[in-house]
């Protein structure tokens, strides 16, 4: 089997609503998602999504992945994709660094895996622990009562894990928000609450001193010496997402007894492959970790959460899906859906999320294998 076409799409996603993260310094109204559809000379079709979440969030944006289409997925013309390894290593020789542009590709490599070998990814990635994912909310920052209303939301639709999204510029607007969630927290409810690099070290310190939350603390600062710092004088456990992107990353926070646990995200460690070898490390050395995406439609949602199923329990947190938070749902029915709280993952061969071609997408370049 060989790789025979490369198509590229770009489409826009406009959020149902504005969401603010970093305590509202960051704001985000719509997303930027590229999707890539892999074709082989056997008929067979992959598919992946990458999408960074907006432009602010991670050293990442939409036009970043494009661009770099133009050298990955030449490097994949005529190549056999069931040989991944060999493919990511290809993608790292012809462009070094820039693993969220190569994300794409590689969930398409998986999907066509899964559909040659008539496997589901949850099985390629280990088999499946457990019958259902758990879910968990993400609760936009705003006042104390809004956000406790955001969390009353989130649980009359099955969802018992709240990442509540701190990390203002104001320390005792942080502790009222903290507060006030622990205040209505009810005894099934877990709480963790994602400052996304907001906070100093020093305003970190004092808040999570201030305050007596159950749950975990997550990406308080900026970079993981500054969460190494705050780790050794708060009590709290603590959580990295954004300043572990390449396994080296990985590696040394947990040299640091920087964290307890992690986000695992495809799209912001370069992929499936590259998430795997960090979900299998975060199992070997003990970590908690919520394994989903960065963002983007259920087709992103599905591939990480593929790969949530086949993670022993006890390292598996609750997982968050971004495709409830978009105005349109262009596979709907489709992938891993919200059902009290839960979800199913497809059973089918490869991802199990098909677009369809009713989309109105804009058409970017296309690369062909030459005859
Ligand atoms: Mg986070």
């Amino acid at each position: 089997m060989k790789v025979s076409r490369v198509a590229v799409w770009q489409k826009t996603l406009p959020l149902a609503k504005p969401y603010w993260l970093s305590g509202g310094r960051l704001k985000f109204e719509a997303l930027d998602s590229t999707f890539v559809r892999l074709e082989t000379d056997e008929g067979l079709s992959g598919w992946g999504e990458g999408c960074p979440w907006g432009h602010t969030y991670l050293p990442a944006f939409g036009g970043g992945i494009r661009a770099a289409m133009e050298v990955l997925a030449p490097a994949l013309l005529g190549r056999d994709p069931r040989h991944i390894e060999a493919l990511n290593r290809t993608m790292d020789v012809a462009l070094p660094g820039h693993l969220y542009a190569k994300a794409p590709l590689d969930t398409a490599l998986w999907d066509l895996l899964g559909q040659s070998t008539g496997l589901p990814l949850h099985a390629l990635f280990g088999g499946a622990e457990g019958e259902v994912v758990a879910l968990n909310s993400s609760i936009s920052t705003g006042t104390p009562e809004e956000m406790v209303a955001s969390i009353e939301a989130a649980r009359a639709a099955g969802y018992r894990t709240h990442s509540a999204k701190v990390g203002g510029r104001e320390p005792a607007l942080d502790i009222a928000r903290i507060d006030a969630i622990e205040a209505a927290r009810q005894a099934a409810d877990f709480v963790t609450y994602d400052i996304n690099r907001a906070w100093t070290p020093a305003v970190a310190v004092e808040v999570m001193n201030a305050v007596s939350a159950s749950g975990w603390f997550e990406q308080p600062c900026e970079t993981l010496d500054q969460c190494i710092q705050v780790r050794r004088l708060t009590r709290q456990p603590i959580m990295l997402d954004e300043c572990l992107q390449s396994f080296q990353d990985h590696l040394d926070a947990w040299k640091a007894g920087a964290c307890e646990g992690i986000k695992v995200k495809p799209n912001r460690v370069g992929g499936l492959t590259k998430v795997k070898r960090v979900r299998d490390f975060g199992v070997s050395v003990g970590w908690r970790m919520h394994i989903e995406d960065v963002g983007g439609t259920v087709l992103a949602d599905t591939a990480a959460l593929h790969l949530a199923l086949a993670t022993p329990e006890e390292n598996r947190l609750a997982s968050w899906l971004c495709h409830p938070h978009l105005a349109d749902d262009p596979m709907p029915g489709q992938g891993a859906r919200n059902d009290g709280g839960l979800a199913e993952l497809p059973a089918v061969p490869g991802l199990g999320v098909t677009p369809g071609p009713r989309l109105a997408w804009r058409v970017g370049r296309r690369l062909r294998l030459a005859a």
